[in-house]
């Protein structure tokens, strides 16, 4: 692949904004060959680090591309590694992010965190000033069953490998939680991952489904029942407690339209049914927009310890999906 066709976007990211995609790996070299990938199974599953491209060239691509955008005006809020694989299997991965300092834009790095136990790829991911590490479970077992691991990698020391990064790292550290049916989704597989969760204090953890085809035909998103139920386990251990399912843009932006509203904060986190009626006062409006967001199937109403929340359904693909 050349190298100016790596970079691309930007494209809208709820995490990130403007996001400028850096694919500094081949299609699809990876550590894992998680259940849910949307790029397929991993063809070249590996766990040693090597250099694929020339950091020199890719740091020149980014810059000639940074300067198109901001020749149409468009924003960019990030440079981000998000490869078509692991970004840190690239052994010039922190080599390429200093090359980019001199572009004095925010750099960030989505990662599995399967060689985050090398002291040299802490070190390359402490230059960033954002990172996502990969938490889908603590159970070695089903470790395996859904990220499909290298056989080398090991779970525990991956785990301490990121409490190790936490303690150094400078930047916003957040974490991302795949929730899939019937495999991670139970209250006591979510209560151990909270756990280490709560020891690793991230800026904020994020709590997934998948939105895409997965690269297993048989999986299936939570449902939005256990969603929120992790959702509520995870908030007593930990200060912020988002969802990332599959609705970009929008978030928290108050739109002057109640159904927006209600709309853009019911897809990052619950709402309970005390918020929902004193959001709906201050608009002068009435229960009548909430039956209608239910029966239109955009909204739902789930129950967790006897309280009523109220929470966006999930994106139409994977409800058709777990139909079948
Ligand atoms: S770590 Fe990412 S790229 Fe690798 S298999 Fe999992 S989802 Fe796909």
């Amino acid at each position: 692949m050349a190298v100016n066709s790596i970079i691309y976007g930007p494209v809208p990211s709820r995490r990130l904004g403007h996001s400028l995609g850096i694919n500094n790996i081949p299609p699809k070299i990876c550590s894992y060959s998680c259940v849910y990938c949307q790029l397929g199974i991993t063809l070249n599953i590996q766990a040693e680090r090597q250099a694929f491209y020339e950091p020199e060239e890719i740091a020149q691509s980014v810059k000639e591309k940074v300067k198109q955008v901001r020749e149409i005006g468009e924003p960019i809020d990030y440079l981000t590694f998000v490869p078509d694989g692991e970004p840190t299997l690239d052994v010039n991965l922190g080599k390429e992010i200093e090359l980019l300092k001199s572009l004095d834009m925010k750099i960030a790095v989505i990662t599995n965190a399967s060689l985050i136990w090398r002291a040299d790829v802490r070190r390359d991911l402490q230059k960033a000033d954002w990172v996502s590490l990969k938490v889908d479970t603590v159970s070695k077992q089903i470790w395996r069953r859904i990220n499909q691991p290298q056989k080398s990698l090991q779970l525990e020391v991956i785990l301490d490998g990121m409490l190790k990064f936490t303690d150094s790292f400078k930047g916003e550290l957040t974490t991302e939680s795949m929730l899939l049916q019937g495999i991670n989704d139970n209250g006591g597989e979510i209560e151990r991952a909270a756990g280490f969760l709560a020891q690793l204090k991230p800026n904020i953890a994020y709590l997934a489904i998948p939105t895409r085809p997965p690269a297993k035909r048989t999986i299936s998103a939570a449902s939005e029942q256990a969603i929120n139920t992790a959702y509520q386990i995870l908030g007593k251990r930990l200060s912020n407690v988002e969802y990332l399912i599959g609705y970009e843009g929008n978030a928290f932006a108050s739109s002057g339209n109640v159904e927006q509203d209600l709309l853009s904060i019911t897809s990052v986190h619950p709402m309970r049914e005390e918020a929902v009626r004193e959001l709906l006062r201050k608009a002068d409006a009435g229960w009548a927009v909430i039956e209608k967001l239910i029966e239109d199937g955009n909204l739902m109403q789930v129950e967790y310890q006897g309280k009523r929340f109220y929470m966006r359904r999930l994106p139409r693909p994977i409800r058709y999906r777990m139909l079948k």
